[in-house]
């Protein structure tokens, strides 16, 4: 099982008066907050920020990311409250910089603001924030490079802080909970004044969390000072050693040194470890609402099927319910069914009638090659008669005078 073990330090430095910074230490999440702002408001600011951050997150039984990103949205919107409701506070800000353990066992990490977060994987160092700041945008925009950009005389000027508007843009950034890593949470006072590989070298050389801390901090002051400092430092340990997690707050450097991944072996592939914890609170088997699913599918296969039973039962009555006369080959057929079939269902013969095209007027012909339907059985019949009777009545007025007076059309009987 996953956990995490942490150190802190901050200290006001050798210049300012306040020390303006904030951590939180309160497993499974870690913050810093770095307050600006004339007066008491840039202590006002990252106080409220972190104490709203760590009140929204701890109200949340299983985290996800989005859980941090919109605690860090409610912190922002907390120090905008404040600054609208005191004029002493106006233009107060802070940054934020906040990692949490999250429900899929991955490490969430949120950033507004030029404080930053590390992580030290297999030694080496690597910044994982973006750093909200004009110096960092330049360099990023390839108009200053990385050297020039330490020393710029405008590089506390932020791009981005928490509180300054009421939504503010959050970075989010997940990290593999991997057992041997380090992440170091850190305000700009810090790599202001330690280079980033000095800070890699102090992660490697002590493995106590907070004794890492303390040592970054006690850096920084030796090399100037010029701003508070603050340090978080946090491992990630396999519990499963037995050993128990740090309370919250743990500053001291007392508990035993945690477990770190010995120095030379092969690194292992970076992943996402389940944490057991969480998916424990997860009820077993399928999940509620698979089972209405199963229900809903089940329930509409049935109508579907009714629909289609009746669909065809339609297509089967109309299908056989009609008589047609129609042509196979020189005779004419009375078929029950529909001229041409309908779908699967072909007309059968009902009466062959051996009447014969030659006994029929040709005109008569290209309707019957199509069929010509009669609503029943008596009727085709009558029809086929009528059309014998016709051609009869019609060669009796084509003989010579044998047979005169019945020259003349006569319609065929109706039906
Ligand atoms: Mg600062």
């Amino acid at each position: 099982m996953i956990e995490l073990r942490a150190g802190s330090a901050t200290d006001v430095g050798k210049v300012r008066s306040k020390n303006q910074d904030r951590l939180v230490v309160a497993d499974p999440l870690f913050a810093v907050a770095d307050g600006m702002g004339g007066a008491a408001a840039g202590e006002v600011a990252s106080q409220t920020a972190v104490s709203a951050l760590e009140d929204v997150f701890s109200r949340i039984d299983t985290p996800t990311a989005d859980d941090l990103l919109d605690a860090a949205q409610s912190a922002n919107r907390a120090v905008w409250d404040q600054a609208e409701a005191n004029p002493d506070y106006r233009g107060m800000g802070t940054t934020l910089v906040a990692l949490a353990l999250v429900d899929d066992g991955s490490l969430a990490i949120v950033n507004v603001g030029d404080s930053r977060l590390y992580a030290f994987h297999d030694g080496e160092l690597r910044q994982v924030t973006d750093d909200h700041n004009l110096v960092a945008e330049l360099v990023q925009q390839g108009r200053l490079s990385k050297e020039e950009a330490e020393f710029h005389p405008r590089r506390n000027i932020m791009t981005r802080a928490l509180g300054v508007e009421p939504v503010v843009p959050v970075d989010l950034f997940l990290e593999p909970a991997e057992p041997g890593d380090r992440y170091l949470l850190c305000s700009d006072g810090l790599p202001r004044e330690v280079a980033d590989d000095q800070i890699g070298s102090v992660l490697r050389r002590l493995e106590d969390p907070a004794e890492a801390a303390r040592e970054l901090v006690d850096e920084a002051i030796r090399r100037g000072g010029n701003d508070n400092i603050t340090v978080v430092v946090v491992d990630v340990v396999d519990g499963n050693g037995g050993s128990p997690a740090i309370a919250p707050g743990r500053e001291d450097g007392t508990e035993p040194p945690a477990p770190v991944a010995p120095a030379g072996q092969p690194p292992e592939p970076r992943r996402r470890i389940r944490l057991p914890r969480f998916r424990a609170e997860k009820p077993p088997g399928p999940r509620p609402h698979s089972r209405i699913l199963t229900f809903r599918v089940v329930a509409f296969m049935v109508a579907l099927l009714v629909v289609l039973g009746l669909g065809a039962f339609g297509v089967g009555w109309y299908g056989r319910s009609g008589y047609f006369v129609g042509l196979k080959g020189s005779n004419l057929i009375v078929f029950k069914g529909r001229p041409g079939g309908v779908l699967w269902i072909k007309p059968t013969v009902a009466d062959a009638t051996g009447v014969t095209t030659d006994q029929v007027l040709p005109r008569h012909l290209p309707a019957l090659q199509s069929g010509v339907e009669e609503s029943s059985l008596g009727s085709a019949v009558k029809y086929v008669d009528s059309l014998v009777s016709e051609k009869s009545l019609a060669d009796s007025a084509a003989l010579p005078p044998s047979s005169p007076g019945t020259a003349g059309t006569t319609s065929p009987p109706t039906t």
